[in-house]
């Protein structure tokens, strides 16, 4: 199978840390240039460092998604490596309670994150990855799936993430832009760490502490993978769960 990406420029958004970090590592193992965007640029340019050293091409862009202005910085700033072909919405965040607990701040800040912020940052991009031809995965959730107790806020906002991908897709395909949804399970990152309702946090350990979770490289593999594909075939969906996950 090939897996080469050598001529490709991808973006990756919240690659400061978990699945964004593994996932820019992947594709840069296998010849991409990438684009880093976070807001943490100490983290981002640790990596862009890192990659650097290892003979590869590498840029930090500190990005906030839920901004639009310092997108179109990153737009012009990505430019500096090619034209991007490969987007890779990953920043989220997953700030899980109870509904009636009503944690208002939280609630908007998912929605601006998780579904907003890949609007954002899809528009800054589209011009590149039309002009030629590309990919988008947008890294959505098995939330965007199936619903749970703590999760109504964040499943309404993978649901919707799930939803407008594959009207996008439609919308793109003559273009040669595909768009493709990578769900994962539970991975070993820092998203929970953000949470703050004692219910969820309960709720989450005693769901997931006795299990053999994913690792951010598992879900790596599904975004090489999918990025990697000759262009007549388009993998629109890959969904990955721990294999004890129920
Ligand atoms: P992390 O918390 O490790 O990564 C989240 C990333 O999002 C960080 O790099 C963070 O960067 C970035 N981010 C958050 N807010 C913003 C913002 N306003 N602008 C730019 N970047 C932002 O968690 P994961 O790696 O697990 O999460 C990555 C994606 O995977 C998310 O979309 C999440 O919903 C999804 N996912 C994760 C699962 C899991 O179990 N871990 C399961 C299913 C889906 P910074 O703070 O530096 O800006």
């Amino acid at each position: 199978m090939n897996l080469d990406l050598t001529g490709r420029v991808a973006v990756i958004t919240g690659a400061s840390s978990g699945i964004g970090a593994a996932t820019a590592r992947s594709l840069s193992a296998h010849g991409a240039a990438v684009v880093l965007l976070a807001r943490r640029g100490d983290r981002i340019q640790a990596l862009q460092q890192e990659l650097s050293d290892a003979g590869r091409s590498a840029l930090a862009i500190e990005a906030d998604v839920t901004d639009a202005a310092s997108l179109q910085r990153a737009v012009v700033g990505a430019r500096e490596l090619g034209r991007v072909d490969l987007l890779v919405n990953n920043a989220g965040v997953m700030l899980l309670s109870p509904f009636e607990e009503g944690h208002v701040a939280e609630w908007k800040q998912m929605v601006d994150v998780n579904v907003t912020g890949v609007l954002l940052t899809t528009n800054a991009f589209l011009d590149d990855l039309r002009d030629g031809g590309g990919d988008i995965v947008n890294i959505s959730s098995v939330a965007g799936r199936t619903s749970g107790r703590n999760a109504s806020v964040y499943n309404a906002t993978k649901w919707g993430l799930v939803g407008w991908s594959d009207a996008l897709r439609m919308e793109l395909q003559e273009q040669d832009v595909r768009v493709g949804l990578v769900e994962p399970g539970a991975v070993a990152t820092e998203l929970t760490d953000h949470i703050t309702s004692e219910t969820a946090i309960a709720g989450f350990k005693s769901r997931f502490d006795d299990m053999k979770i994913l690792e951010s490289e598992d879900i790596a593999d599904a975004v090489l993978y999918m990025a990697s594909r000759p262009r007549h075939a388009a993998v629109n969906e890959i969904l990955v769960r721990p294999a004890l996950q129920p």
